[in-house]
C-alpha cells in the first residue's frame, strides 16, 4: 500500500526556521544541513496538520491533503 498522506516542502519558501523537524515525533523529518528533509513519510500520521500549522510561511502543503489547513484533530502529535 502506498502511503496517501505526507508532506512536502516547498524550498522556495522555507525559511528553514527547523519547526517542522522539531515538531514531529514520528522520524518523518531529518535534519541536512539546516534543510528539513522528508525521510519516512510511512511515518506520517493521515490527517495530521501539527508540521504545516507551525510553519511561517506556508511551506508544507500535504500529499492526499484536500481540506485546507484545517484543525485535524487525529490525537497524534498536533
Ligand atoms: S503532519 Fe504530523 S505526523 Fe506528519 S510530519 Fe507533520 S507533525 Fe509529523
Ligand atoms: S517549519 Fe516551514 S519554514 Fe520552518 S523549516 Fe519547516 S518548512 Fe521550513
Amino acid at each position: 500500500m502506498s502511503k496517501s498522506w505526507y508532506p512536502v516542502i516547498d524550498y522556495s519558501l522555507c525559511k528553514e526556521c527547523g519547526a517542522c523537524f522539531n515538531k514531529c515525533k514520528n522520524g518523518v523529518y531529518e535534519k541536512k544541513e539546516n534543510h528539513p528533509v522528508v525521510v519516512y513519510p510511512d511515518g506520517c500520521v493521515e490527517g495530521c496538520h501539527g508540521c504545516q500549522n507551525l510553519c511561517p510561511v506556508g511551506a508544507i502543503q500535504y500529499v492526499g491533503d484536500t481540506t485546507g489547513k484545517d484543525d485535524c484533530g487525529c490525537g497524534c502529535c498536533c
